[in-house]
Parts: C-alpha cells; sequence; structure tokens
C-alpha cells in the first residue's frame, strides 16, 4: 500500500472520507477496497487500481513455534523480512525492517553482508506491520502486536525520517495505537540520530549495539565505530538520558573468544555503570563467521557485571527454529536460494 498515493487521491475529496479510508486501513483491516462499505463505489474502485491494499508476502513458522517470519517482496521486487516473537502472553513483538540490506557491515551480520540496497518508504515499514495485524486477526482470537521493535534489517538512524513517519502511524490512535513507550528503535551507533530523538517529543526506547568495550575491538567488529567511536558514542547516549530521564539499553552480543572474557567485562563495566542503563547480553547466533560464547563464558560475564553495579538481562532467544531471530535476517528465500 502506497500512503503517498492514498493521500494524493484523496486530496481531492472531504476530510472524512480520509478518515474513512484510515479506519479501514488500520482499524477494519481490509485485504481489498471491495470489503469497505462506507466509501463510495466509484473511489472505491479508483483506490483498487490505484493504491491496492495488497502486501506480498511468504509466511514462515508455525503460530505454535517461537517465532515466525514474513518475506514480503516490495513493488521493486527487493526482499526484507519480518519476524514476529510470540510470547505466552497474547501480546507479541514485532521485529520490523527499516532498510533493504545495510551499509554498515558489521563483521557478525547477515544483514551487513549485502551491503545497502535503499532505505524502506514509509508505507513499507508500515506494511510490516499491516501484514501481521491482518494475519493475527484472521488466525487468532485476542492475540495482538503489543511491542515494535526496529531490529530487523537495516540501520533504523540511517532512514530516520521514513523511521519517525512510521512510528507516528503505528503510534496514531487511529491507526495501530501502539504506545511510544511500547517501541524500540536499536541502532548501530549513528551519533546524529541519538541526538535527533533526544529532541522528539515521543517517549520511543533506545537501544544501542555495543558489541565491544574498546576502540580496537569495537572498530574491527562494526566499521561505525571509526566514525563514531566509543566516547562521542556514550556522550550522545549521556545527554539523550539527561534530557529524557529514560533508560538506554546495550546491546552486547556474546561471541566466543572475540568479547567475552573477564578482562572485556572488566572493562566494559568502567562505562555502563548508571542507573539507567542496562545491558543485554545476546547469545550470538553464527552467521558464518564466528561461534556463540560457551554457557559458562556468558555466566562469568554475567557476573562480574552484576558484582560491578552494572544492570544485566539475557536476551530472551527467539527463532532459532526458522532461522530467523532479529538481528541475523538476511532476505533469503528458505529452500529456494
Ligand atoms: N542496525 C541496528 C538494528 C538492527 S540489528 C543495530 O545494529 O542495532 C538488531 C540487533 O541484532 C543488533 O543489536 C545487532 O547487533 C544484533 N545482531 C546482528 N547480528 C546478529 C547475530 N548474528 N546474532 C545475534 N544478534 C545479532
Ligand atoms: Fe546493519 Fe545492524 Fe547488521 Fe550492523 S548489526 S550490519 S548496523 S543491521
Amino acid at each position: 500500500m502506497n500512503l503517498d498515493i492514498l493521500k494524493d487521491i484523496l486530496h481531492t475529496e472531504p476530510t472524512f472520507r480520509f478518515r474513512q479510508a484510515w479506519k479501514a486501513i488500520f482499524q477494519d483491516l481490509i485485504e481489498q477496497w471491495d470489503e469497505n462499505t462506507t466509501l463510495p463505489k466509484q473511489l472505491r474502485e479508483r483506490l483498487h487500481s490505484e493504491c491496492p491494499l495488497e502486501i506480498s508476502a511468504e509466511m514462515f513458522g508455525s503460530q505454535k513455534s517461537d517465532s515466525q517470519k514474513a518475506l514480503i517482496t516490495l513493488e521493486d521486487n527487493e526482499k526484507i523480512e519480518t519476524v514476529l516473537l510470540n510470547h505466552r502472553d497474547k501480546r507479541h513483538t514485532l521485529c520490523v525492517s527499516t532498510q533493504v540490506g545495510c551499509a554498515m557491515k558489521c563483521a557478525f551480520c547477515a544483514t551487513g553482508k549485502l551491503g545497502l540496497k535503499r532505505n524502506l518508504t514509509t508505507s513499507e515499514i508500515v506494511d510490516q506491520v499491516l501484514l501481521f495485524a491482518r494475519y493475527m486477526k484472521k488466525h487468532t482470537e485476542d492475540e495482538r502486536i503489543g511491542n515494535i521493535v526496529f531490529m530487523g534489517m537495516g540501520e533504523p538512524f540511517a532512514n530516520y525520517t521514513n523511521v519517525m513517519s512510521a512510528i507516528r502511524i503505528l503510534n496514531d490512535k487511529d491507526a495501530f495505537n501502539i504506545g511510544a513507550r511500547h517501541i524500540s528503535i536499536s541502532t548501530s551507533g549513528v551519533v546524529d540520530g541519538i541526538k535527533k530523538l533526544a529532541s522528539e517529543d515521543l517517549p520511543v526506547n533506545l537501544a544501542i549495539s555495543l558489541h565491544a568495550p574498546n576502540d580496537a575491538l569495537r572498530s574491527r567488529l562494526m566499521p561505525i565505530n571509526k566514525v563514531h567511536n566509543i566516547d562521542k558514542l556514550m556522550k550522545a547516549v549521556g545527554e539523550y538520558v539527561n534530557k529524557k530521564n529514560r533508560q538506554v539499553m546495550f546491546e552486547y552480543l556474546m561471541i566466543d573468544g572475540v568479547n567475552d572474557t573477564q578482562a572485556h567485562a572488566t572493562e566494559l563495566a568502567l562505562f555502563v555503570k548508571h542507573p539507567l542503563y542496562i545491558v543485554n547480553l545476546i547469545r550470538y547466533n553464527p552467521t558464518g563467521v564466528f561461534e556463540p560464547s560457551r554457557p559458562d563464558a556468558i555466566r562469568k560475564f554475567k557476573n562480574t557485571l552484576l558484582r560491578a553495579g552494572v544492570k544485566v538481562t539475557e536476551r530472551h532467544e527467539f527463532g532459532q527454529d526458522i532461522d530467523a531471530a532479529c538481528g541475523q535476517l538476511a532476505g533469503k528465500r528458505r529452500g529456494k536460494d
């Protein structure tokens, strides 16, 4: 669905027509314009031919499994992935992509290997949520999307404007009505984006992919560190926290023998100890380069941080069964490539 075309078409109509169409799309979750009964037939026919509602996607994984993945084909035939992480409490988390591929080239990330193809439009970001909202309406009784995480393919702050416009639609009470506090943006450390987010009025959550406790190692794992090093990053995060008084999560992948020793934990503890900082230890999903840390190493690493007074959690593991956990998306067609 293309929201720009929708706005263009309805531009000359009375404003209540736009509200009717908006409700039909985001609340009634219609999949064809002819399912709607409030708009005049002629207008529906025009919308049908110029602003179709179909979202072309293949679904993987079952409702019973930990996660479900959608492989969405965009108008120019590029493919992106969206993952629904199934929680037991019926309010699920949807992991959304912001770009086709990613320019950041992090050494451990499958998306990084693709390079950047292009930014997603606001409509393409919103469509990912729409697809799963429709799916849940059809296949479940009262399950819904409770949280959105911008942790799929791409760097959200490299597509700042479209991501923020999409968030406003997710947040809109006449659209998805998902509270900003239930929306999280994860960045590899784009400092300008962190600064801009600090000046937004929306209380979305910020997560920083840190993954290393010093510049030498972080630059090796995440080339963006050569532009925005840890000092610059921590300064921007500090300013964000001072302004917003909101918690920031530092994501830390546990990679065997690379960033998971006691010395790394001690070094990390020096700059992430803060009442509003929390470190999230994530088990590395192998993408062919490194190995995940051994459980024993993760336990020791965690204890070192805890003893130093750092707040720590461990990310629940999702989606291993269908090769679709957040952060290891490569837009591949399973079994067909
Ligand atoms: N580009 C943004 C958001 C998408 S990646 C970012 O980097 O923050 C979402 C998260 O998945 C990031 O923390 C990323 O570092 C992590 N990730 C990437 N590759 C991974 C892998 N192979 N296993 C586990 N997490 C991974
Ligand atoms: Fe891009 Fe994030 Fe993957 Fe790095 S981890 S390559 S920033 S998607």
